[in-house]
This record gives C-alpha cells, structure tokens and sequence, in this order.
C-alpha cells in the first residue's frame, strides 16, 4: 500500500521512496512505490509530473487502487528519489480550489448544484444543473465577484479525514463517493464550504489568487460555466492583450477603439460589397449588350472575368443575355478548371440545363439547373469543344 503524501501535504515537492514493484500497464512501465507525493488522476484534477530516479514520470494513474508512475524507459529499483513539477501541481492547487469555491458561491446564491469538474489544458469547467438561461451576463459576474471575495479573505482552508461523527454535522456539499477526506473552507468548526475531495487544495484561500468566470453555455438541461484561477488568469489577460493588440494593428486604431473601428470596417466592406454586386451588375449588362449585337442563334463565348468568381460573372450575364430574348452559351476559364452557364428566354425549347449536363460531361465535370439556367464545372481543356456541344444542343427543336 502506497502512502500518499499530498494527502497531508500538497506542497512537498521532493521525496525519497522505496520501489515495491513495478507492472506493465497499457504498453507502458508503471511503478509502485512505498510513499509518493505524485498525485494520479481523479476527481477532475489531471496528473501530476516530474522525476522518479532520474526517468520522466509521463503520467500517474490509479489502477486497482495502486498509484501507477508510469516512467519513460525500463523500471526502477531499491531506493528512489522522486521530485514533483511544481509549477503544474501549483496550477492544478489554484484551478481545484477555485473550482470548490465556483461551485459553493453557485449553490449558495442560486442553488445550482455542480454535476462534474474537468480541469483542462487550457480552461476549466464545472457543469450545474442549473438552465443556462438562468445564468446571464450579470449573475455570473456577480458570482465571480462573490467567488473572489472568499479568495481575497484568504480564508484557512483544511483538508483532511473526518470522524463519521464529525462528517455527520457538516453540512457537505456534495456526497462522498470514497474515504472521508473533507476539504473545509473558513473556520472548521463553522466553514463557509465543506466538501468531500481527494484532491491537492491550497493553506488559504487566498493563494487561489484570482478567478475569472469566462462563460456559461447549455450543456444538456443544465449549464457549462468555463473560468480561470490564478496564474492562469494572468496569462489569459497577457494572451488577450495580445490579440487586442494585433487587432488594433490591422485595424490601424488604438486598442481601446478596437469594438467601434470593427464595428465600422464591417459596415463600409458591406456597403462595399453591395457596391461592387451593383457595378458587376451594370457591367454584365453593358457586355450582354455587345455580346447580343452579333448574328441571331445561340451567343455562344469563352469570356474573360472582369472581377470575382467566375460563377457569378457567367450567370449574370447569362441573365442578362436571356432577358434580351437571346440563348446564352457561355463559360470561364479559372485556373485549369472551366465554369459554364447557359441560359435561354423563358418559354418552351431545349432545355438549358439538359444541354449543361452534356457539355459538362464532355469536360469529365458536372453541372446542372432548371430548363432556363444551369450552370457547371469540369476540366479546362476542352471548353471550346464543350460550348460547341452545348451550343448544337440549345439549337435543336
Ligand atoms: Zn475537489
């Protein structure tokens, strides 16, 4: 039986163990050790790093109730000293805390009971049932205010195995799934939160530093509340600067005008875009007159595209050649793929899209549309050959 040493204390960083065995798990060499400060995966909280005689310890997992180091390279024996990542341990103390504290100012404020925790890479979440409905901008603001009010009281907090008796009188919040380890908040004899928990907690509250509540989604009946503690808020707001910084560069504005100079570059590229579909529009008209000009019979073209995808350009002036009575068979070289639109004036004849079909088959493409316009796509190399194909059938009937 291991004795797990960050059950009492969190902080010990560094100690000195005896190798009971070592067992291969899931392809890898796990160790078993007579104490550790390595803390293996559970209750939400990831795993600790680190060292163990030297070889990388690359994940800690329970298994059957042993705690499994598994280490890079062969297994270890006799004596070993073992040496945590404390920086991680430290962020995994900061975003647990914080977590218990989130989940007690919810259930006090707004009875929303915490389902699960999952403390992530990059954020952390808990999952209420509460309806994310519940949770606007403002309760949640205000819960993160509550939330860090309790971590700049710097508050004792105790985590420790409780006499049945003593459980018995807290009022816990949630039930203890194994053992009787209870992580007290405030004073033990009247905590602020009592909750049962296996995991690594801080001396006081207020080492949790800070917590930023970043978002609440639905997340089935109930609501999913993303938030940050500690150092992990600093480098959130670093990151967040950053990005506001490159923003405001594109931009060419100050940080603090980021919200209004996007608000207006998004109005006057739409504005933009309205122009540029109108002036397109004026400009197919003008060609489809030019085009409309030449002998009677089908008006048959490879053009050329003045300004944006080649689709576009064909169907309008497709259109427009058919609004002046005039069969379209026209197409676009784009690259080494060639587009088609044909076009006809409504009323019975051959059918557009029949004739796209085939001539977008002759290119190894597709293509297809109603009877008066059909547009498609192929290979580039046998478009004249295809708009005389589409040509002889539009002429047909
Ligand atoms: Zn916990």
């Amino acid at each position: 039986m291991t004795e797990r040493l960050y059950l009492s204390d969190p902080y010990l960083r560094r100690f000195e163990a005896e190798v009971l065995r070592t067992r291969a798990w899931q392809g890898r060499t796990g160790v078993v050790l007579s104490r550790t400060a390595f803390y293996p995966e559970g209750g939400g909280q990831p795993a600790d790093r680190g060292t163990l005689g030297g070889a990388a310890v690359e994940d800690v997992q329970e298994v059957e109730g042993e705690v499994l180091h598994l280490v890079a390279g062969p297994g270890l024996a006799g004596s070993v000293a073992g040496e945590i990542d404390w920086a991680r341990r430290l962020d995994h103390i900061q975003q647990h805390h914080g977590q218990h504290l989130l989940s007690a100012v919810f259930e006090k404020r707004l009875g929303a009971r915490t389902v699960s925790f999952h403390l992530g890479e990059a954020s952390c979440t808990i999952d209420l049932d509460l309806p994310a409905a519940k949770l606007g901008p403002e309760r949640l603001r205000e819960a993160e205010a509550a939330c860090n009010e309790l971590v700049f009281s710097d508050l004792p907090v105790v985590a420790r195995e409780l006499p049945p008796e003593e459980l018995a009188r807290l009022p816990l919040r949630k039930e203890a799934v194994k053992g009787s380890r209870v992580v007290l908040v405030g004073d033990p004899g009247a905590p602020v939160d009592a909750s049962p928990c296996g995991g690594t907690h801080p001396r006081r509250t207020g080492e949790v530093g800070a917590v930023a509540v970043l978002r609440a989604q639905r997340w089935g009946e109930g609501a999913r509340v993303e938030f940050l503690c500690g150092g992990r808020v600093v480098a959130a707001l670093g990151a967040a600067g950053e990005r506001l910084a490159r923003a405001a560069a594109a931009l060419r504005c100050a940080p603090a005008e980021v919200a209004e100079a996007a608000a207006r570059a998004a109005d006057e590229s739409a504005r933009a875009r309205k122009d540029a579909e109108r002036l397109l529009a004026a400009l197919a008209e003008a060609e489809a007159a030019g085009l409309a000009a030449g002998p009677d019979g089908p008006v048959v073209a490879e053009v050329t595209v003045p300004a944006g995808p080649a689709a576009g350009w064909l169907r309008a002036l497709a259109s427009a050649l058919a609004a002046r009575g005039r069969v379209a068979v026209l197409g676009a070289r784009e690259g080494d793929r060639a587009q088609l639109c044909f076009a006809r004036p409504r009323g019975p004849g051959p059918s557009a899209g029949e004739a796209l079909r085939a001539a977008a088959a002759h290119l190894g493409g597709k293509g297809g549309g109603s009877p008066d316009l059909a547009q498609g796509s192929g290979a580039a190399a046998g478009l004249a050959e295809a708009l005389a194909l589409g040509a002889a059938r539009m002429r047909q009937g």
